[in-house]
Protein backbone atom coordinates (compact mmCIF):
# COMPACT_ATOMS: atom_id res chain seq x y z
CA UNK A 1 0.00 0.00 0.00
CA UNK A 2 2.91 2.30 0.70
CA UNK A 3 5.04 4.30 -1.62
CA UNK A 4 8.34 3.76 0.16
CA UNK A 5 10.62 6.41 -0.66
CA UNK A 6 14.03 4.90 -0.83
CA UNK A 7 15.43 7.81 -3.85
CA UNK A 8 15.99 11.35 -3.03
CA UNK A 9 12.85 12.26 -4.26
CA UNK A 10 12.51 16.50 -5.09
CA UNK A 11 14.80 19.16 -4.92
CA UNK A 12 15.12 19.27 -1.20
CA UNK A 13 17.97 22.47 -1.00
CA UNK A 14 21.05 21.90 0.64
CA UNK A 15 22.29 20.21 3.36
CA UNK A 16 20.59 17.13 4.94
CA UNK A 17 19.69 15.85 1.32
CA UNK A 18 23.75 16.08 0.30
CA UNK A 19 24.44 13.73 3.10
CA UNK A 20 21.88 11.46 1.37
CA UNK A 21 18.62 11.26 3.76
CA UNK A 22 15.04 10.94 2.06
CA UNK A 23 13.60 14.40 2.19
CA UNK A 24 10.27 14.99 3.68
CA UNK A 25 7.40 15.51 2.11
CA UNK A 26 6.95 18.40 4.27
CA UNK A 27 10.06 19.30 1.91
CA UNK A 28 8.94 18.09 -1.17
CA UNK A 29 9.58 14.93 -1.08
CA UNK A 30 7.28 11.81 -1.70
CA UNK A 31 5.05 10.87 1.22
CA UNK A 32 6.02 7.63 3.40
CA UNK A 33 2.47 6.66 2.52
CA UNK A 34 0.03 7.00 -0.30
CA UNK A 35 -3.41 7.16 1.41
CA UNK A 36 -3.33 8.57 5.21
CA UNK A 37 -3.49 6.26 8.28
CA UNK A 38 -6.04 7.42 10.87
CA UNK A 39 -4.71 8.21 14.16
CA UNK A 40 -7.09 6.29 15.71
CA UNK A 41 -10.38 4.09 14.59
CA UNK A 42 -12.69 1.88 16.26
CA UNK A 43 -12.15 -1.91 16.15
CA UNK A 44 -15.92 -3.18 15.10
CA UNK A 45 -17.26 -6.26 13.13
CA UNK A 46 -20.23 -8.12 12.85
CA UNK A 47 -21.13 -9.36 16.27
CA UNK A 48 -21.01 -5.52 16.85
CA UNK A 49 -23.92 -4.53 14.28
CA UNK A 50 -25.76 -8.49 14.94
CA UNK A 51 -26.09 -6.99 18.37
CA UNK A 52 -26.69 -3.45 17.89
CA UNK A 53 -29.54 -5.20 15.12
CA UNK A 54 -30.74 -7.93 18.33
CA UNK A 55 -31.42 -4.36 20.58
CA UNK A 56 -33.25 -2.31 18.20
CA UNK A 57 -35.77 -5.23 17.19
CA UNK A 58 -35.64 -6.38 21.09
CA UNK A 59 -38.21 -3.09 21.38
CA UNK A 60 -36.30 -1.32 24.36
CA UNK A 61 -33.67 1.01 23.23
CA UNK A 62 -33.75 2.50 26.84
CA UNK A 63 -31.62 1.49 30.32
CA UNK A 64 -32.89 -1.94 30.45
CA UNK A 65 -32.04 -5.50 30.50
CA UNK A 66 -28.85 -5.37 28.26
CA UNK A 67 -27.09 -2.31 30.26
CA UNK A 68 -27.82 -5.17 33.49
CA UNK A 69 -25.68 -7.30 31.72
CA UNK A 70 -23.57 -4.85 30.62
CA UNK A 71 -22.55 -3.46 34.06
CA UNK A 72 -22.23 -6.70 35.59
CA UNK A 73 -19.85 -7.91 32.86
CA UNK A 74 -17.86 -4.77 32.87
CA UNK A 75 -17.60 -5.32 37.13
CA UNK A 76 -16.41 -8.89 36.61
CA UNK A 77 -13.95 -7.68 34.10
CA UNK A 78 -13.06 -4.82 36.29
CA UNK A 79 -12.77 -6.86 39.26
CA UNK A 80 -14.73 -4.29 41.34
CA UNK A 81 -18.19 -4.76 43.34
CA UNK A 82 -20.25 -2.63 41.21
CA UNK A 83 -20.40 -0.75 37.87
CA UNK A 84 -23.11 1.43 36.42
CA UNK A 85 -23.28 2.91 32.71
CA UNK A 86 -23.61 6.40 32.50
CA UNK A 87 -23.74 8.37 28.88
CA UNK A 88 -19.84 8.92 28.94
CA UNK A 89 -17.18 9.46 31.54
CA UNK A 90 -17.73 13.03 31.81
CA UNK A 91 -20.93 12.40 32.93
CA UNK A 92 -19.13 9.46 35.05
CA UNK A 93 -16.84 11.80 36.80
CA UNK A 94 -19.33 14.18 37.61
CA UNK A 95 -21.85 11.60 39.14
CA UNK A 96 -18.45 10.11 41.00
CA UNK A 97 -17.41 12.99 42.89
CA UNK A 98 -21.44 14.32 43.73
CA UNK A 99 -22.10 10.79 45.20
CA UNK A 100 -19.21 11.35 47.29
CA UNK A 101 -20.28 14.49 48.85
CA UNK A 102 -17.87 17.48 46.95
CA UNK A 103 -19.23 20.06 46.24
CA UNK A 104 -19.33 24.05 46.96
CA UNK A 105 -16.51 25.28 49.02
CA UNK A 106 -14.34 22.19 48.52
CA UNK A 107 -11.17 21.96 46.62
CA UNK A 108 -10.58 18.89 44.46
CA UNK A 109 -7.08 18.38 42.94
CA UNK A 110 -6.19 17.21 40.07
CA UNK A 111 -3.54 16.80 36.68
CA UNK A 112 -3.09 19.37 34.39
CA UNK A 113 -2.56 17.07 31.86
CA UNK A 114 -5.63 16.02 31.27
CA UNK A 115 -8.64 16.89 28.72
CA UNK A 116 -10.98 19.81 30.14
CA UNK A 117 -13.47 17.19 31.16
CA UNK A 118 -11.65 16.17 34.42
CA UNK A 119 -11.48 19.83 35.29
CA UNK A 120 -15.51 20.33 34.10
CA UNK A 121 -16.59 17.49 35.94
CA UNK A 122 -14.92 19.22 39.39
CA UNK A 123 -16.03 22.47 38.72
CA UNK A 124 -19.77 21.04 37.81
CA UNK A 125 -20.10 19.53 41.11
CA UNK A 126 -19.88 22.91 42.59
CA UNK A 127 -16.19 22.38 43.65
CA UNK A 128 -13.37 23.83 42.87
CA UNK A 129 -10.18 22.28 40.67
CA UNK A 130 -6.51 22.86 41.73
CA UNK A 131 -3.94 21.52 39.24
CA UNK A 132 -0.95 19.90 41.05
CA UNK A 133 2.32 19.03 38.82
CA UNK A 134 3.18 16.06 36.82
CA UNK A 135 6.09 13.15 36.84
CA UNK A 136 8.71 14.59 34.44
CA UNK A 137 8.44 11.39 31.68
CA UNK A 138 5.25 9.68 33.29
CA UNK A 139 3.09 12.47 33.34
CA UNK A 140 0.60 11.76 35.69
CA UNK A 141 -0.42 13.51 39.12
CA UNK A 142 3.03 14.07 41.46
CA UNK A 143 2.15 12.85 44.75
CA UNK A 144 4.33 15.56 46.33
CA UNK A 145 3.25 17.60 44.55
CA UNK A 146 -0.50 16.76 45.47
CA UNK A 147 0.50 17.42 49.42
CA UNK A 148 2.11 20.77 48.53
CA UNK A 149 -1.65 21.60 46.16
CA UNK A 150 -3.24 20.29 49.41
CA UNK A 151 -5.02 23.29 51.76
CA UNK A 152 -7.75 22.73 54.31
CA UNK A 153 -10.81 22.91 51.72
CA UNK A 154 -9.02 20.31 50.03
CA UNK A 155 -11.42 17.38 50.35
CA UNK A 156 -11.05 15.30 46.99
CA UNK A 157 -8.24 14.27 44.40
CA UNK A 158 -9.07 13.16 40.44
CA UNK A 159 -6.23 10.95 39.56
CA UNK A 160 -5.78 10.80 35.67
CA UNK A 161 -4.00 7.91 34.46
CA UNK A 162 -2.13 8.63 31.57
CA UNK A 163 -2.09 7.07 27.92
CA UNK A 164 -2.58 3.91 29.64
CA UNK A 165 -0.52 3.74 32.23
CA UNK A 166 -1.92 4.19 35.71
CA UNK A 167 -0.46 6.31 37.82
CA UNK A 168 1.82 6.08 41.11
CA UNK A 169 -1.06 5.31 42.98
CA UNK A 170 0.40 3.51 46.10
CA UNK A 171 2.01 6.89 47.02
CA UNK A 172 -0.72 9.04 45.39
CA UNK A 173 -3.32 6.72 48.27
CA UNK A 174 -0.87 7.13 50.97
CA UNK A 175 -1.08 11.69 50.75
CA UNK A 176 -4.89 11.15 49.98
CA UNK A 177 -5.57 8.84 53.04
CA UNK A 178 -3.19 11.38 55.21
CA UNK A 179 -5.27 14.10 54.11
CA UNK A 180 -8.68 12.30 54.34
CA UNK A 181 -9.82 12.95 50.67
CA UNK A 182 -11.47 10.82 48.36
CA UNK A 183 -10.05 9.31 45.41
CA UNK A 184 -11.45 9.30 41.95
CA UNK A 185 -9.97 7.24 38.79
CA UNK A 186 -10.30 9.08 35.87
CA UNK A 187 -9.88 6.11 33.93
CA UNK A 188 -10.31 6.80 30.28
CA UNK A 189 -7.05 6.13 29.01
CA UNK A 190 -6.52 3.08 31.61
CA UNK A 191 -8.89 0.04 31.00
CA UNK A 192 -7.67 -2.83 31.30
CA UNK A 193 -3.69 -1.23 33.09
CA UNK A 194 -3.28 -2.77 36.19
CA UNK A 195 -0.85 -1.21 38.93
CA UNK A 196 0.68 -3.80 41.24
CA UNK A 197 -1.69 -6.84 40.37
CA UNK A 198 -4.55 -4.46 41.18
CA UNK A 199 -6.67 -3.05 38.06
CA UNK A 200 -7.60 0.48 37.02
CA UNK A 201 -11.02 0.86 38.31
CA UNK A 202 -10.62 -0.27 41.68
CA UNK A 203 -7.53 1.65 43.14
CA UNK A 204 -9.90 4.60 44.99
CA UNK A 205 -13.71 5.58 45.71
CA UNK A 206 -14.50 5.09 42.27
CA UNK A 207 -13.23 5.44 38.62
CA UNK A 208 -15.10 6.48 35.61
CA UNK A 209 -13.85 5.10 32.21
CA UNK A 210 -14.78 6.22 28.73
CA UNK A 211 -16.42 4.05 25.83
CA UNK A 212 -16.04 7.28 23.26
CA UNK A 213 -15.09 6.23 19.70
CA UNK A 214 -11.16 6.70 20.21
CA UNK A 215 -10.83 4.31 24.00
CA UNK A 216 -9.97 1.03 24.39
CA UNK A 217 -13.69 0.11 23.66
CA UNK A 218 -16.39 2.05 22.23
CA UNK A 219 -19.58 2.28 22.26
CA UNK A 220 -20.16 5.15 20.43
CA UNK A 221 -20.79 7.54 23.42
CA UNK A 222 -20.97 5.99 26.71
CA UNK A 223 -19.00 5.44 30.07
CA UNK A 224 -19.13 3.19 33.16
CA UNK A 225 -18.57 4.20 36.61
CA UNK A 226 -16.81 1.10 39.25
CA UNK A 227 -16.29 1.16 42.87
CA UNK A 228 -15.60 -1.23 45.54
CA UNK A 229 -17.91 0.58 47.89
CA UNK A 230 -20.82 -0.79 49.38
CA UNK A 231 -22.70 2.77 49.81
CA UNK A 232 -22.25 4.22 45.94
CA UNK A 233 -23.71 1.85 43.91
CA UNK A 234 -27.59 2.12 44.16
CA UNK A 235 -27.10 6.62 44.69
CA UNK A 236 -25.36 6.35 41.68
CA UNK A 237 -27.38 4.23 39.34
CA UNK A 238 -30.79 6.79 41.15
CA UNK A 239 -28.89 9.67 40.51
CA UNK A 240 -27.49 9.07 36.71
CA UNK A 241 -31.75 8.68 35.79
CA UNK A 242 -33.90 11.39 37.48
CA UNK A 243 -33.41 10.34 41.34
CA UNK A 244 -35.86 7.82 40.56
CA UNK A 245 -36.08 4.76 43.16
CA UNK A 246 -37.68 2.13 40.44
CA UNK A 247 -35.72 2.00 37.02
CA UNK A 248 -37.71 1.97 33.81
CA UNK A 249 -37.21 -1.67 32.80
CA UNK A 250 -39.02 -2.65 36.18
CA UNK A 251 -41.57 0.10 35.62
CA UNK A 252 -42.90 -1.97 32.68
CA UNK A 253 -43.09 -5.06 34.62
CA UNK A 254 -46.93 -6.45 34.67
CA UNK A 255 -47.64 -5.32 37.99
CA UNK A 256 -47.90 -1.53 37.98
CA UNK A 257 -45.10 0.28 40.37
CA UNK A 258 -45.60 3.75 41.46
CA UNK A 259 -42.40 5.52 40.61
CA UNK A 260 -40.84 8.52 42.81
CA UNK A 261 -38.19 10.96 42.91
CA UNK A 262 -36.56 10.62 45.74
CA UNK A 263 -33.24 13.15 45.43
CA UNK A 264 -31.77 15.01 42.59
CA UNK A 265 -31.31 13.67 39.54
CA UNK A 266 -30.25 13.83 35.86
CA UNK A 267 -30.51 12.35 32.59
CA UNK A 268 -27.07 10.62 32.24
CA UNK A 269 -28.00 6.95 31.86
CA UNK A 270 -26.06 4.63 29.19
CA UNK A 271 -29.14 3.36 26.98
CA UNK A 272 -29.60 -0.70 25.14
CA UNK A 273 -28.28 -0.01 22.23
CA UNK A 274 -24.78 1.52 23.35
CA UNK A 275 -25.05 -1.49 26.27
CA UNK A 276 -25.54 -4.29 23.53
CA UNK A 277 -22.48 -2.75 21.34
CA UNK A 278 -20.69 -2.71 24.79
CA UNK A 279 -21.26 -6.66 25.18
CA UNK A 280 -19.66 -7.33 22.46
CA UNK A 281 -16.63 -5.47 22.21
CA UNK A 282 -16.27 -6.29 26.39
CA UNK A 283 -15.73 -9.53 24.95
CA UNK A 284 -13.11 -8.58 22.67
CA UNK A 285 -11.65 -6.39 25.13
CA UNK A 286 -8.38 -8.70 26.41
CA UNK A 287 -7.70 -9.34 23.08
CA UNK A 288 -7.29 -5.05 21.89
CA UNK A 289 -5.57 -4.97 24.92
CA UNK A 290 -3.13 -7.64 24.35
CA UNK A 291 -2.67 -6.07 20.45
CA UNK A 292 -2.25 -2.59 21.19
CA UNK A 293 0.61 -3.95 24.04
CA UNK A 294 2.03 -5.50 21.14
CA UNK A 295 2.01 -2.54 18.88
CA UNK A 296 3.48 -0.40 22.17
CA UNK A 297 6.29 -2.70 22.51
CA UNK A 298 7.09 -2.89 18.94
CA UNK A 299 7.24 1.31 18.85
CA UNK A 300 9.68 1.06 22.28
CA UNK A 301 12.04 -1.43 20.76
CA UNK A 302 12.36 0.72 17.62
CA UNK A 303 12.17 4.13 18.57
CA UNK A 304 14.83 3.88 21.26
CA UNK A 305 17.16 4.15 17.77
CA UNK A 306 15.67 8.00 17.68
CA UNK A 307 17.64 10.11 19.62
CA UNK A 308 15.39 13.04 19.28
CA UNK A 309 12.57 11.11 20.63
CA UNK A 310 11.41 10.26 24.77
CA UNK A 311 8.94 7.39 25.30
CA UNK A 312 7.16 7.54 28.56
CA UNK A 313 7.75 4.60 30.79
CA UNK A 314 5.13 3.09 33.44
CA UNK A 315 5.74 2.90 36.80
CA UNK A 316 7.27 -0.28 38.33
CA UNK A 317 4.65 -2.80 38.91
CA UNK A 318 2.32 -1.99 36.44
CA UNK A 319 0.98 -3.25 32.92
CA UNK A 320 -0.12 -0.30 30.18
CA UNK A 321 -3.75 -0.59 28.62
CA UNK A 322 -2.04 1.09 25.70
CA UNK A 323 -4.53 3.47 24.95
CA UNK A 324 -2.35 5.86 23.22
CA UNK A 325 1.42 6.28 22.56
CA UNK A 326 2.75 9.97 23.22
CA UNK A 327 6.46 10.35 22.43
CA UNK A 328 8.01 13.95 23.72
CA UNK A 329 10.56 15.01 21.70
CA UNK A 330 14.33 15.99 23.14
CA UNK A 331 14.96 19.49 23.95
CA UNK A 332 17.58 20.76 21.20
CA UNK A 333 17.37 17.65 19.29
CA UNK A 334 16.12 19.27 16.13
CA UNK A 335 15.62 22.10 14.10
CA UNK A 336 11.69 21.92 14.20
CA UNK A 337 9.54 21.87 16.71
CA UNK A 338 6.40 19.85 18.26
CA UNK A 339 3.86 21.82 15.74
CA UNK A 340 6.08 21.63 12.17
CA UNK A 341 6.50 18.10 13.42
CA UNK A 342 3.22 17.06 13.36
CA UNK A 343 2.66 19.09 10.01
CA UNK A 344 5.86 16.99 9.36
CA UNK A 345 3.96 13.16 10.01
CA UNK A 346 0.42 14.93 8.16
CA UNK A 347 2.52 15.66 5.03
CA UNK A 348 4.08 11.73 5.01
CA UNK A 349 0.21 10.98 5.81
CA UNK A 350 0.68 9.49 9.17
CA UNK A 351 -2.34 10.88 11.21
CA UNK A 352 -1.42 12.40 15.05
CA UNK A 353 -2.78 13.69 18.14
CA UNK A 354 -1.58 16.00 21.17
CA UNK A 355 -2.45 14.43 24.38
CA UNK A 356 -2.85 16.97 25.98
CA UNK A 357 -2.30 20.49 26.05
CA UNK A 358 -1.78 21.19 29.46
CA UNK A 359 -4.59 23.13 30.98
CA UNK A 360 -3.45 26.33 31.87
CA UNK A 361 -2.56 25.99 27.78
CA UNK A 362 -6.51 26.49 27.33
CA UNK A 363 -8.08 30.24 27.69
CA UNK A 364 -10.57 29.34 29.63
CA UNK A 365 -8.63 27.58 32.53
CA UNK A 366 -5.74 29.78 32.49
CA UNK A 367 -8.17 32.91 32.71
CA UNK A 368 -11.40 32.21 34.07
CA UNK A 369 -10.39 29.53 36.50
CA UNK A 370 -6.69 31.66 36.94
CA UNK A 371 -4.78 27.96 36.32
CA UNK A 372 -1.62 29.56 36.18
CA UNK A 373 1.38 27.49 34.49
CA UNK A 374 4.00 28.39 36.52
CA UNK A 375 2.77 26.27 39.27
CA UNK A 376 3.11 22.99 36.53
CA UNK A 377 6.07 23.36 34.98
CA UNK A 378 6.96 20.16 34.16
CA UNK A 379 3.04 19.88 32.46
CA UNK A 380 3.82 22.76 30.86
CA UNK A 381 7.22 21.95 29.11
CA UNK A 382 5.80 18.52 28.48
CA UNK A 383 2.59 20.11 26.25
CA UNK A 384 5.20 21.87 24.01
CA UNK A 385 7.22 18.70 23.05
CA UNK A 386 4.36 15.95 23.10
CA UNK A 387 2.43 14.10 20.05
CA UNK A 388 0.75 11.06 19.72
CA UNK A 389 1.89 8.26 16.93
CA UNK A 390 -1.45 6.22 15.67
CA UNK A 391 -1.92 3.05 18.05
CA UNK A 392 -5.12 0.64 17.72
CA UNK A 393 -5.70 -2.98 17.67
CA UNK A 394 -6.81 -2.48 13.22
CA UNK A 395 -3.30 -0.81 12.35
CA UNK A 396 -1.11 -3.59 10.56
CA UNK A 397 2.53 -4.18 11.60
CA UNK A 398 3.29 -2.72 8.07
CA UNK A 399 0.96 0.52 8.87
CA UNK A 400 3.27 1.00 12.07
CA UNK A 401 6.86 0.43 10.50
CA UNK A 402 5.57 3.37 8.08
CA UNK A 403 4.84 5.76 11.49
CA UNK A 404 8.51 4.61 12.25
CA UNK A 405 10.04 5.13 9.10
CA UNK A 406 8.05 8.52 8.39
CA UNK A 407 9.15 9.93 11.92
CA UNK A 408 13.00 8.50 11.36
CA UNK A 409 13.03 10.47 8.32
CA UNK A 410 11.46 13.66 9.83
CA UNK A 411 14.36 13.39 13.12
CA UNK A 412 16.84 12.75 10.62
CA UNK A 413 16.84 15.47 7.83
CA UNK A 414 15.71 18.21 10.35
CA UNK A 415 18.36 16.80 13.22
CA UNK A 416 20.10 19.68 14.89
C1 LIG B 1 -11.71 10.91 26.69
C2 LIG B 1 -11.39 11.44 28.03
C3 LIG B 1 -12.39 11.86 28.92
C4 LIG B 1 -13.82 12.05 28.49
O1 LIG B 1 -14.44 10.90 28.06
P1 LIG B 1 -15.93 11.02 27.48
O2 LIG B 1 -16.43 9.61 27.50
O3 LIG B 1 -15.80 11.56 26.09
O4 LIG B 1 -16.70 11.91 28.36
C5 LIG B 1 -12.04 12.20 30.21
N1 LIG B 1 -10.77 12.16 30.61
C6 LIG B 1 -9.76 11.79 29.80
C7 LIG B 1 -8.36 11.73 30.33
C8 LIG B 1 -10.04 11.44 28.47
O5 LIG B 1 -9.05 11.12 27.64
Amino acid sequence: MSARATTIAGAGGAGPASRGWDVPALEGGTPIRNTLLPFARPTLGVEEERAAVQALRSGWLGTGPRTEQFERAFAAFVGCRDAVGVSSCTAGLYLALRALDLGPGDEVVTSPMTFPATANAIRQVGATPVLADVLPGRLTLDPRALRAATSPRTRGVVAVHFAGWPCEMDDLLAVAREAGLVVVEDAAHALGATYRGRAVGTLGDAAAFSFYATKNMTTGEGGMITTDRADLGDRLRRERLHGIDVDASRRAGSVYTHWEAVSDGWKLNLHDLASAIGLAQLAKLDGFVRRRRLLDARYRARLSELDAVEVLPGPSGAETAAQLFPILLRPGALRIDRDRMLEGLLAENVGVGVHFRALPQHRFFRETLAMSPDTVPVAMDASDRILSLPLYPSMSERDQDDVIEALTRLARYYAG
